[in-house]
Order: structure tokens, then C-alpha cells, then sequence
């Protein structure tokens, strides 16, 4: 038996006449380009008055950050353990990524180490729900208050999560997304979106990745072409309806996990009133080579998010951090291990990989 890291094929089974259907159906009507009807759906599902469907996730942090103005000179402050589009979309506006810490035991960005990067140049913070368990939304938005600063969520790893009974995305100016194939809502090649209650801001951002436009031949400003096409968008319309119950499989894989690991090694924390969305299954090991080898040798898919610290990758080596900085991150970047998450693992799989893990971590 092999247990997929991600199993799309098992999810595409599960859909596939759905799915098919949607996709013929695009190719009848040849709207290839927009995805008006997945937006609409996607904005109802969040909450948000509008949503602007873009390219990819990169794009979305990008675009919206963008569309709000931030550029050179200004600093926008993220959290140090994240995948590097988050502090990418940051850097193309132009602007400088601050990075902070994270707490220990959630993995999200520690409100508690927020107020010290906060300079005179400080535009935003860009809290990312990692893992698919929202950040600690409520000394954020208070410290963000407080210092006149905007907050667009990094929600690419959040699809449906809540924080004391509101959506992830709901709290900031902005919230941004990744429907990347890997992703709990994931599509058939790239794509993303920006959600929002701001007319004005998705008016931009839509302009932004549409030449600049939104009369044909009329271009306001110099944008680019980040758009959501239509076949990505039916995927997407299919996968939505879905959504809910495939989270409700994941809750309940790691709630089955938990229960075989708790006593072995270190597991995910849920944070009270949270609805951790479980986009990953991390746990802690002191002998993270030697288990990742023996779960290769069971079939076992397994990865690490994230290996290196951004402050210390080699991309933002002129911002001249340390990790001595980051103690927490780069503290568990040799510990952390994902195991195989998605909504088709069966109590069979699960106990497989538990079994391996209890056998090997020290
Ligand atoms: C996947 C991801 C992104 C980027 O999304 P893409 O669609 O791959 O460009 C941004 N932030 C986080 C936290 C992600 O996991």
C-alpha cells in the first residue's frame, strides 16, 4: 500500500463527471478567458463583497499590495516561516519584507514580537494562516489599529478556515489566495484569487491584471495580464461544492493522527474557537532524516514546509538577517515534517504512516 503525500488522482476519481461535464462545457462555449461565475461563488462562500480571480497565489499577494500603493521605501512585516511567495509579492511592489517570528506552538506569526518591527516606514502586516490554522487574529487587528497599518491575509493554505467563529480573510483589507493544485480548494494548473469589501480596491486589482483596463483599448496605468481563465474556474466551481466535507476529512484524519502520535512526538496545536483547516499535518521529530527515510521506504509521501527560514534563503541574504533573530523558526526547520493530508486517506493509510512514526521518532 502507498500513501500519497496529495492524491489528486483519487480526488479526480471521486468527481470526475462533474468535472468532465464543467470543462466540455467551457470548451462549447469557448469562454476561456474570465471566471466570472467561480468569483461570484467564491465571494459568497467567504463572506467578501468582491472577489478578483487572478493567476496564482504569488499574483494575488502581489497584486492587491500593489493596488494599495505599497512601493519602494515602505516595509511591509510577514512572518519569517512561510513559503516565499508571501514575502515575493511584498518585494515586486517594490517595498522591503520585515520578517517576524513565529509562535512555537501554532506556527503563525507571534503577535507578541510585532510591535518591535514596527518603524516609521511600517505599511502593512501580512499574516499567512499556515498550515490552514488561522493566525492570532485578534492582537493583529488590534496592533495593526493601534499603528495605523493595513493587513491583506495570506489565506493560500486557509480555503474555509475560522477564527472565533469569522472566516480567515474576513479581517484584513485584503485577503489573498492560491487554488495551485496541491491547494485545499485546488484547480487544474494555476490560479488564484483576491477577496475584499473594497469596490475600489477590486476595481484596481481587476484592472491591474487586465493591461491596466477595464475599458477595451482604454489603459489607465501600466498593468500586466493575472487573470482567471475559464476552464480553471469550472474546476474550481465543481471543487467548491466540496470543499466543506473534504475539510471535514482532513479535520478528521488529523484528529486520528493526533490520537496515534500525541505520546511520540510533537503534534499540531489547535487554537481554541479555531477551525484549523489541516491544508498541512505537521509534526516534530528530533530525527527528522531518519523518519523521512523510513516513511520513503513504506511508500509513504512526506515534505518539509519549510526547510530554510526566508530571512536566512539566500533570496533575502541582502537584508542581512541572522538566524540567532528567528530562534523559533530556525529552531524547528530541522524538526518539521508534513505527512501525507487530503480528504481521500483512508483509516488503513492512516494508521500505516502513524505506524511508521511510532516505530522510528525519537
Ligand atoms: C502556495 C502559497 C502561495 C502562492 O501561491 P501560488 O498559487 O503557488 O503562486 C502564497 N503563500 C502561501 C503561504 C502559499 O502556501
Amino acid at each position: 500500500m502507498k500513501v500519497q503525500f496529495v492524491d489528486l488522482k483519487a480526488q479526480y476519481r471521486s468527481i470526475k463527471g462533474e468535472v468532465d461535464a464543467a470543462i466540455g462545457q467551457v470548451l462549447e462555449s469557448c469562454a476561456f478567458i474570465n471566471a466570472r461565475g467561480f468569483e461570484a461563488e467564491f465571494a459568497a462562500y467567504t463572506g467578501a463583497k468582491h472577489c478578483v480571480g487572478v493567476a496564482n497565489g504569488t499574483d494575488a499577494l502581489f497584486m492587491a499590495m500593489k493596488a494599495l500603493g505599497f512601493g519602494p521605501g515602505d516595509e511591509v512585516i510577514t512572518a519569517a516561516n512561510t513559503f516565499i511567495a508571501t514575502a515575493e509579492g511584498i518585494s515586486w511592489t517594490g517595498a522591503t519584507p520585515v520578517f517576524v517570528d513565529c509562535d512555537p506552538v501554532t506556527y503563525t506569526l507571534d503577535p507578541a514580537q510585532l510591535e518591535a518591527a514596527i518603524t516609521p516606514r511600517t505599511r502593512a502586516i501580512v499574516p499567512v494562516h499556515l498550515y490552514g490554522q488561522p493566525a492570532d487574529m485578534d492582537p493583529i487587528m488590534a496592533i495593526a489599529d493601534k499603528h495605523d497599518l493595513l493587513v491583506v491575509e495570506d489565506c493560500a493554505q486557509s480555503h474555509g478556515a475560522t477564527y472565533k467563529g469569522k472566516k480567515a480573510g474576513s479581517f484584513g483589507k485584503a485577503a489573498c489566495y492560491s487554488f495551485y493544485p496541491g491547494k485545499n480548494l485546488g484547480a487544474y494548473g494555476d490560479a488564484g484569487a483576491v477577496t475584499t469589501d473594497d469596490e475600489a480596491l477590486a476595481t484596481d486589482i481587476r484592472k491591474l491584471g487586465d493591461h491596466g483596463s477595464n475599458v477595451k483599448y482604454r489603459h489607465d496605468f501600466v498593468g500586466a495580464n493575472s487573470r482567471l481563465d475559464g476552464i480553471q474556474g469550472a474546476v474550481l466551481s465543481v471543487k467548491l461544492k466540496h470543499l466543506d466535507a473534504w475539510t471535514d476529512q482532513r479535520i478528521a484524519a488529523a484528529a486520528a493522527y493526533n490520537k496515534a502520535l500525541k505520546d511520540v512526538c510533537v503534534v499540531p496545536l489547535t487554537r481554541a474557537d479555531t477551525r484549523h483547516v489541516f491544508h498541512l499535518y505537521v509534526i516534530q521529530v528530533n530525527n527528522r532524516d531518519e523518519l523521512m527515510k523510513a516513511l520513503g521506504e513504506a511508500g509513504v509521501g512526506c515534505g518539509i514546509h519549510y526547510p530554510v527560514p526566508l530571512p536566512v534563503t539566500p533570496a533575502y541574504a541582502d537584508l542581512g538577517y541572522e538566524p540567532a533573530q528567528f530562534p523559533v523558526s530556525c529552531g524547528i526547520a530541522d524538526k518539521i515534517v508534513s505527512l501525507p493530508m487530503h480528504g481521500d486517506l483512508t483509516a488503513e493509510q492512516i494508521q500505516l504512516v502513524a505506524d511508521v512514526v511510532r516505530r522510528v521518532a525519537k
